[in-house]
């Protein structure tokens, strides 16, 4: 049972229902649509397939909507450019005449004011660099560093600089309220810089009644500095490390992913490693050794999720890919992490409860922890402190939390109703663990639930042991949790 989640972006090269279906079979977890390119009607017809193949695989699978974000773009050209080291190269904004032979306009009329002379810029991911010269109104004179061809639209980044651009930009707005509608399990927001731009998506999802997740891509220096707000203000975090590695100097990189990984499970967020973890695979079937290193690092560091981006809208290999990446974590898994959730500072009793049941779970064979959860927020305590060996099996009645707690690590969600008597709940669970073979009798099984004593609902925390068949003493346990649910 891997720990370690998968995330697909769909695109072109896999978003057809028998490569759907593929890849879940391979073991893909979530699956990510990446509105720089899906159009609405792509969205309409993707999500309700995605649904459908899950349930005839009777598996979770989440769809988190990637929004574009105020990514400053180039415009349009009649012919692709070709820049020497040294050529000039304008910038314009609000439909300015170009004064040069090689000039481009900008989506963005703030770009102007946000450079100066000197400032560095960044075009089609770090491909073309240009250094400013002189700006006026309209335009901006810059000098070629690096030879390249320049196409219609491409990515420009500002390493540094801070950008007055909106979080949420129209088409994001137009983009997340189709999310909501067609029920979404997850929202990145792209380009965020502070904890004020999640708030905003909250805010968003929140008046449009929706349930997603917020998860804050980081891949600006910005966000990398006010990391803790972030955490604290997002559902979830995803390190881009395409974006990422233009913005900060390419040596930092792995420090970053292994700093942000870290403070995620120190504050109990999911954290997620994308981008270019099998590049080569867009083009080969197999990986390069550096990129199952790389993808061994990140299991290694026990991030919740890996997410494939190119590898998978337009590679040539996109099941593979999900199979390489699921064989490299399994092994991983089995040799150890680094151990970012031991001597965890945890202030809040419940949590302190789970991490009793981890460690019970960790020093019993064969154990299997059990959490009962009505909102997700015990599962992901027991996720966050990375368990060694227990798989955490998650109960759930709610089909939202089912999908969202597809991306947090360990976990495999299993979407159930709870019965008036939280002891039947218990056992039902139990009967259906064995049934799918899951557990076996004797598996020491690691109980996080709710009691009713003295007319109070109590945290509790059993140890039973797997029984072979159904019937044979349901009931046992004397304090019985009654009444209401189990746990948050
Ligand atoms: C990234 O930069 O790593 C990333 C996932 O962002 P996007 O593909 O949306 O630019």
């Amino acid at each position: 049972m891997r720990a370690t989640k998968i995330i697909c972006t769909l695109g072109p090269a896999s978003d057809s229902a028998e490569t759907i279906c593929e890849l879940m079979r391979a073991g893909a977890d979530v699956f990510r649509l990446n509105m720089s390119h899906a159009t609405h009607d792509w969205v309409r017809k993707i999500v309700p397939q995605i649904r459908e193949i899950a349930a005839t695989q009777n598996r979770p699978a989440a769809v988190m909507l990637d929004t574009q974000g105020p990514a400053i773009r180039t415009g349009k050209l009649e012919h692709d450019l070709p820049l020497a080291v040294g050529d000039t190269l304008e910038f314009t904004v609000r439909n300015a005449k170009p004064h040069e032979r090689n000039s481009v306009s900008v989506n963005y009329d703030g770009l102007i004011d946000d450079v100066s002379a000197g400032c560095t810029m960044l075009v089609d991911n770090g491909v073309l660099r240009v250094r400013v010269v002189e700006k006026d109104e309209n335009r901006m004179r810059t000098k070629v560093l690096t030879e390249g061809t320049l196409g219609s639209r491409r990515h420009i980044n500002l390493p540094g600089v801070h950008v007055n651009l909106p979080p949420l930009t129209p088409k994001d707005l137009d983009d997340i309220a189709l999310g909501a509608e067609i029920g979404v399990d997850f929202v990145a927001l792209s380009f965020t810089h502070q904890k004020s731009d999640l708030e905003q998506l909250r805010a968003e999802l929140l008046r449009l009644r929706s349930t997603a997740g917020v998860i804050a891509k980081i891949e600006t220096q910005s966000a990398v500095t006010a990391i803790d707000g972030m955490i604290d203000a997002a559902d979830a975090i995803l390190i881009a490390r395409g974006d990422l590695g233009i913005e900060c100097p390419m040596e930092e990189l792995p420090i970053i992913q292994r700093r942000i990984v870290k403070r995620c499970i120190q504050k109990t967020k999911p954290v997620i490693v994308a981008t270019h973890l099998l590049e080569s695979m867009v083009e080969n079937p197999v990986p390069t050794r550096a990129e199952v290193t790389d993808v061994a690092n990140a299991a290694y560091e026990q991030a919740d999720a890996m997410m494939l981006t190119g590898e998978t809208t337009s590679g040539r290999y996109p099941v593979e890919c999900v199979k390489v990446l699921a064989r490299v974590a399994n092994r991983i898994e089995r040799s150890g992490g680094a151990g970012f959730a031991t001597d965890l500072d945890l202030q809040d009793p419940r949590q302190k409860t789970v991490a009793s049941a981890v460690l019970l779970a960790n020093s019993l064979r064969n154990s299997k922890l059990i959490v009962f959860t009505r909102h997700g927020t015990m599962a992901r305590y027991v996720s966050n402190l990375r368990a060694e060996r227990a798989p955490i099996f998650a109960f759930t009645p709610s089909e939202h939390i089912f999908r969202q707690l597809t991306l947090c690590w360990g976990t495999h969600p299993v979407l159930m109703r709870f019965k008036e008597d939280p002891n039947s709940t218990i056992a039902a669970a139990e009967e259906y663990l064995r049934d799918a073979r899951l557990t076996r009798e004797g598996d020491n099984l690691v109980i996080l639930t709710d009691v009713h004593a003295r007319g109070e609902m109590f945290d509790s925390l059993q140890v039973r042991s797997a029984r072979a068949s159904s019937g044979d003493g349901d009931g046992e346990v004397d304090e019985r949790p009654g009444g209401e649910s189990l746990m948050d």
